[in-house]
């Protein structure tokens, strides 16, 4: 039973999503402020969080930025006013789905069960690759292949460093999920690594410039604004 985290401070939409969701057969967690919905975040590690942006002490564009930093957990965010919406589509704060208030308890339901499932797939199909004993991820003309650190571009050997393949493959392993540059530098690098996420910038660039048709309007790995980079496939 997935367990979700609901942050929101006004009391009665709090416990009509709780009531909702309960009702799906979800365990669910609340927060009624940002400090809070943090702790519980990393006490209890939800399935998925539906964030308030209008919380009283830090807002919830602030939380999605550093949940963002130390998870991929889906975050659906809860907007009130247009100039909201505009900053969760256009600046980006890492949040992978939004609905605007008011909304209906149904559509909000259907955006969650379709973030579960979207991670829950993602799971399922790196675990069958796992059990077959070699991963190989496929994304159209483009192959990695674990069992032997290998890509393949349209048939041809792509050369890469192994900080490059591991970045890669940190990357492929979580396609569509949006991935600071500070969890990357601790996935791909590592806690005791010395230097700046200006690294992950600069590795970024070399893959694209072996990956991508047009390493400055990049298809495959995108840039999400102020978070980090999405690998769309
Ligand atoms: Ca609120």
């Amino acid at each position: 039973m997935p367990t979700i985290l609901v942050v929101e401070d006004e009391p009665v939409l709090l416990e009509t999503l709780e009531y909702n969701l309960k009702r799906e057969g979800y365990r669910v967690l609340t927060a009624t402020d940002g400090r809070a919905a943090m702790e519980t975040f990393r006490r209890e590690r939800p399935d998925l969080v539906v964030l308030d942006v209008m919380l009283p002490d830090i807002d919830g564009f602030e939380v999605c930025r550093i949940l963002r930093r130390e998870t991929t957990v889906p975050i659906l965010m809860l907007t009130a006013r247009t100039d909201e919406v505009d900053k969760v589509v256009g600046l980006e704060v890492g949040a992978d789905d939004y609905v605007t208030k008011p909304f209906s308890m149904r559509e909000l339901l259907a955006r969650v069960k379709a973030l579960l499932r979207r991670g829950r797939m993602l799971r399922e199909e790196l675990a069958a690759e796992r059990v077959a004993g070699r991963e190989r991820l496929v994304f159209g003309d483009l192959v990695i292949d674990d069992a032997s650190r290998t890509v393949h571009l349209r048939g041809e050997p792509v050369p890469l460093k192994p900080k490059e393949y591991d970045l890669l493959l940190f990357l492929a392993r979580h396609r569509g999920i949006v991935l600071s540059r500070e969890l990357i530098l601790e996935r791909v690098w590592g806690w005791d690594f010395i230097g700046g996420s200006r690294t992950v910038d600069v590795h970024i660039r070399w893959l694209r410039e072996k990956l991508e048709d047009d390493p400055t309007n990049p298809t495959r790995i995108v840039t999400v604004r102020g978070v980090g980079y999405r690998f769309e496939g």
